[in-house]
């Protein structure tokens, strides 16, 4: 293969975080949004009688519309060019001055954005239903049309004007706190591991030590830790849901909403496709718990503990690979679902597309991000060619393959949820993890791609759902009044025993204080869509070999639809299949149940 690049270049768009063309740019944003602000605001008088606006006004303020939404589709893609820039560069150097500076300064213009916008955002939820019939078929205004509906499903949950403003004004310092008080506790804790004293983001590092005594030690540190603020997270806790639950019982003057039918509009998910998930899932839990057991014994150890989950595969000589030859390997597993992606993720080398240099003051974790014009997907990641980089790099190639299909698409469909947002990359991990597994000639390279599929197992058949049966006891608990801290240890523990049972032989009762995700303001049940991405993505791989030839136009028609359909939709419109039953869940489980067996059969 030919001039692979493994450092991105992205001069095309500037040259460099001193270029004096991002301040013309950033005042030309500040003014267009300026304009916008105020052909927006114009509709603040229509607000509280958008639902009998008179037909003989439709077209007039139609045109206006159609006027507007030119102008921000145009300026977000500016902004967002400039954005994927800027943290391009801070990704790569997080002490590069001029990009530091930016930063704040986009992020201020884009909540500006946002602001400016709202008037017609809240029109546009009020309005009667026969203005949107008309609106969606004017031929730049039909790309909003899915977007549209979904928003104005949750159209009676709306308060007066003055009461929404009211809500957003005092969640600044009420909600939101609370997530920034979390961020704040957990970023300035600290613990003593074996007499060292450390922050616990690297005492989390060691709970993946091959070492047990060292993972054990950094765990029981980190516990220690919490317990001395169990009072002040049980607070976080009470508070957001507390106010959560607050906020819908206000706006449930019609109907009341059940907080599971909140997250499945979030998620884009019906609610009987949710307890189809669980409820496979949960039939199914001795996936999971096989996966531990061929673990342990992998490991010799006779009684696993939460210590023990994020334990590294035992290996005497682990792979080290060339960015080259990974990309090599990527390519060719993908050409064994069609040839243009084995291409695309050479094309993206090639391109200067993707970061993964290992350099000084680059930022840890990967991810896959993009310029809006021209659309073009960018990956950044650190490569150092072990396993576990082999398949992040697959994954990231994945969501770059999902954007790279969705290119020539309209801005507004292509946004999809967050159950969805995994199918891509997931599936692309799993074509390359069979190839791999295919080619392992050593009892250990199998062993080492066998571990990867049982400790994504384990996470994903039991510590989410896990998670999803805390929280939907947190807030009935909290529905009722406080829980007190202990009340928590005691629900998370039995979430824990409700998954795991016996596959574990002690449960992390402080889970609810270490993990972030229970304080997250914006959004709660951050959790099934998780478990839904992984076994969504192997429920459509599992169709690869029924379709034949054919699947590859129905998988790549799929995800182009991931931005204008609901995930129900979306299988029933390609694959034929209910997602709302047991069925579709059962094949994806059956495919893990075989990785797991792999594992077991080498153990
Ligand atoms: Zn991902």
């Amino acid at each position: 293969m030919q001039n692979l690049q493994q450092t991105w270049d992205n001069s095309a768009f500037y040259a460099h975080s001193n270029d004096p063309k991002i301040r013309t740019t950033v005042e030309q944003i500040k003014q267009t949004i300026a304009t916008i602000a105020d052909q927006c605001d114009a509709f603040n008088k229509l607000i509280e009688t958008a639902e009998t606006l008179p037909d003989d006004q439709f077209a007039p303020v139609i045109d206006r519309i159609r006027g507007i939404h030119d102008q921000t589709n145009h300026l977000h893609n500016t902004l967002n060019n400039l954005q994927t820039f800027i943290s391009s560069i801070l990704s790569v150097n997080a002490r590069d001055a001029h990009a530091s500076e930016w930063k704040p300064t986009l992020q201020q213009l884009s909540a500006e954005l946002d602001q400016a916008t709202k008037a017609l955002d809240v029109f546009l939820k009020r309005v009667s239903d026969r203005f949107i019939d008309q609106l969606i078929l004017d031929p730049k205004l039909t790309e909003l049309s899915f977007f549209l509906n979904h928003e104005r499903k949750l159209k009676d949950q709306l308060l007066s004007l003055p009461a929404e403003k009211l809500i957003t004004g005092l969640a600044v310092s009420g909600l939101e706190s609370w997530d920034n008080l979390y961020t704040e506790l957990a970023g300035n804790l600290s613990c003593t591991v074996n007499g060292e004293s450390m922050g616990l983001a690297k005492a989390f590092n060691l709970q993946s030590s091959p070492d047990r005594t060292l993972r054990a030690a950094a765990w029981n540190a980190t516990q220690t830790a919490w317990k001395t603020q169990s009072e002040t997270v049980a607070s976080i806790l009470n508070a957001i849901n507390g106010w959560r639950i607050e906020e819908t019982k206000q706006r449930g003057t019609q109907r009341v909403l059940h907080y599971l039918d909140k997250s499945c509009h979030q998620s884009n998910i019906d609610r009987s496709t949710l307890n189809a998930l669980m409820d496979s899932t949960y039939q199914r839990r001795s996936i999971g718990q096989r996966a531990l057991k061929a673990m342990g014994k992998v490991l010799n150890i006779e009684a696993m503990h939460p210590w023990d989950l994020p334990a590294p595969a035992p290996s005497s000589n682990p792979t080290k690979m060339s960015f080259e030859a990974a990309i090599d390997l990527i390519a060719n597993a993908f050409r064994q679902l069609t040839p243009e992606m084995g291409d695309f993720a050479v094309m993206m080398a090639q391109k200067g597309w993707i970061d993964a240099k290992p350099t000084a003051n680059r930022s840890t974790g990967a991810y896959c991000t993009g310029f809006a014009e021209p659309r073009e997907p960018r990956i950044f990641m650190t490569f150092e060619g072990s396993m576990n980089n082999v398949l992040t790099l697959a994954h990231e190639l994945g969501h770059a393959w999902h954007n790279w299909v969705m290119r020539d698409l309209p801005r507004h469909q292509t946004f999809y949820a967050m159950t969805l947002a995994e199918t891509a990359s997931i599936f692309a991990e799993t074509l390359v993890r069979d190839a791999l597994f295919q080619q392992a000639t050593t009892p250990e390279e199998k062993l080492a791609i066998a571990w990867e599929e049982a400790s994504a197992a384990a996470v994903f058949l039991l510590n989410i759902p896990a998670r999803f049966t805390f929280e939907e006891k947190l807030v009935e608990s909290r529905q009722q009044g406080f829980v007190i801290a202990d009340r928590l240890k005691t629900m998370m523990g039995e979430s824990w025993q409700h998954w795991y049972e016996d596959s574990l032989a002690s449960y992390d009762e402080m889970f609810w204080a270490s993990k972030l995700h229970f304080s997250i303001a914006d959004l709660g049940f951050y959790n099934y869509p998780y478990l839904f991405g992984y076994l969504f993505s192997l429920g459509i791989y599992a169709q690869k070999e029924r379709y034949g030839a054919a699947f590859n136009d129905l998988y790549t028609n799929l995800l182009r639809d991931t931005g204008r359909m609901t995930a129900e939709d979306l299988v029933q419109t390609h694959l034929k299949q209910d997602i709302r039953q047991p069925e579709f869940w059962q094949a994806s489980l059956a495919i893990v149940d075989r990785g797991v067996s792999r594992l077991e059969a080498l153990s």
